[in-house]
């Protein structure tokens, strides 16, 4: 068997172009752009790039796009005063605030600083509680892309047997809240899951977010399965260069796999795109309130 690569850059496309009409029919209805704005505290290189995606993604659908740069010594409080100010500030409707923050400043009291409705991350207490008890909610945005890549490539996943690896708040278990809304028989594997390899060898859909290269071996997997790597690693590419890997041993997983997402190429672009896709969604739930 050689695994269908589900396209993630395709994919994205196609849900940016969606939102690029929504966020028409918004701006004709209400007279101005939804807006999205992103806070980064610090220098970290890798957080500066993904801010400068999202910011051009923004600006590519039609919405409204601010950045706030603000230097590595920010305190916390000048931190909280300007989610407070971006919280009352009506143009505003999704708020990002780039992790991780510097260690001075405690990312839990920030985020739940922030308002629930323009918590477009979804990781706010308030959302994450509303996926959890099936209520309406603004869902993170990686689990939401790896979501709609599963139900592309497998549509109903009623009683499937789905394993996701990891437990963070941010992928594994609202991750795991979607597949077990979508009625999937969910197991979360994490680093004290003693038979991962049971687990794997189980599982019809297996989703990694753990951050360890290559952690699935393709040997392993259920023959069929559709497989989501969420994992973005750096390692060496042998020519004094590192090259992004995932969390599955992809080459061993083409060969016994059903379905698979490349890294690069796979969640990645789904991510931003679904951002865009929980900025119109906060807009329109705002603009109805
Ligand atoms: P995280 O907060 O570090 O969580 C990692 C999880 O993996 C933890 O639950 C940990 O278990 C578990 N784990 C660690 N070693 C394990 C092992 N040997 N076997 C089984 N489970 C193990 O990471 P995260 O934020 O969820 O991100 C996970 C990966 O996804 C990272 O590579 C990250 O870069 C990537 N990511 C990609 C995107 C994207 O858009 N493509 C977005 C977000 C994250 P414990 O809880 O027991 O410690």
């Amino acid at each position: 068997m050689t695994a269908r690569i589900i396209d993630g850059k395709a994919r994205a496309a196609a849900l940016r172009a969606e939102v690029a009409t929504g966020v028409a029919a918004f701006t004709a209805a209400h007279g101005r752009a939804p807006g999205l704005t992103v806070v980064l505290v610090g220098d970290d290189p890798a957080s500066a790039v993904y801010v400068g995606s999202k910011g051009k993604a923004t600006t590519e659908v039609g919405m409204i796009s601010a950045t706030h740069r603000l230097p590595a010594d920010t305190s916390e409080a000048e931190l909280l005063a300007l989610v407070a100010a971006l919280n009352a500030d009506e143009t505003v409707d999704g708020i990002l605030v780039q992790l991780p923050l510097p260690r001075h400043i405690d990312s839990d009291r920030v985020i739940a600083a922030i308002d629930p409705m323009k918590d477009v991350d979804g990781f706010h207490p308030v959302n994450a509680g509303r996926l959890a008890t099936g209520l309406d909610a603004l869902v993170p945005c990686t689990p939401s892309g790896c979501m709609l890549m599963i139900r592309e490539a497998l549509g109903d996943v009623t009683g499937l047997e789905a394993l996701v690896i990891g437990r963070s708040n941010i992928v594994g278990k609202p991750m795991a809240a979607l597949l077990t809304a979508a009625s999937a028989t969910v197991t979360i594997a994490h680093s004290r899951t003693r038979d991962l390899a049971g687990h794997v060898a189980r599982a019809d859909i297996v989703v990694a977010a753990v951050g360890v290269a290559h952690l699935v071996k393709g040997a392993l997997l259920k023959p069929g399965a559709c497989v989501i790597d969420v994992g973005m690693n750096r390692i060496d590419a042998g020519d004094g260069k590192t090259r992004l890997t995932g969390d599955v041993d992809y080459e061993g997983a083409l060969a016994r796999a059903g379905w698979i997402t490349p890294v690069p190429g796979g969640v990645g672009p789904m991510t931003i795109a679904c951002l865009l896709a929980n900025t119109l969604k906060a807009a329109r739930a705002r603009a109805a309130a």
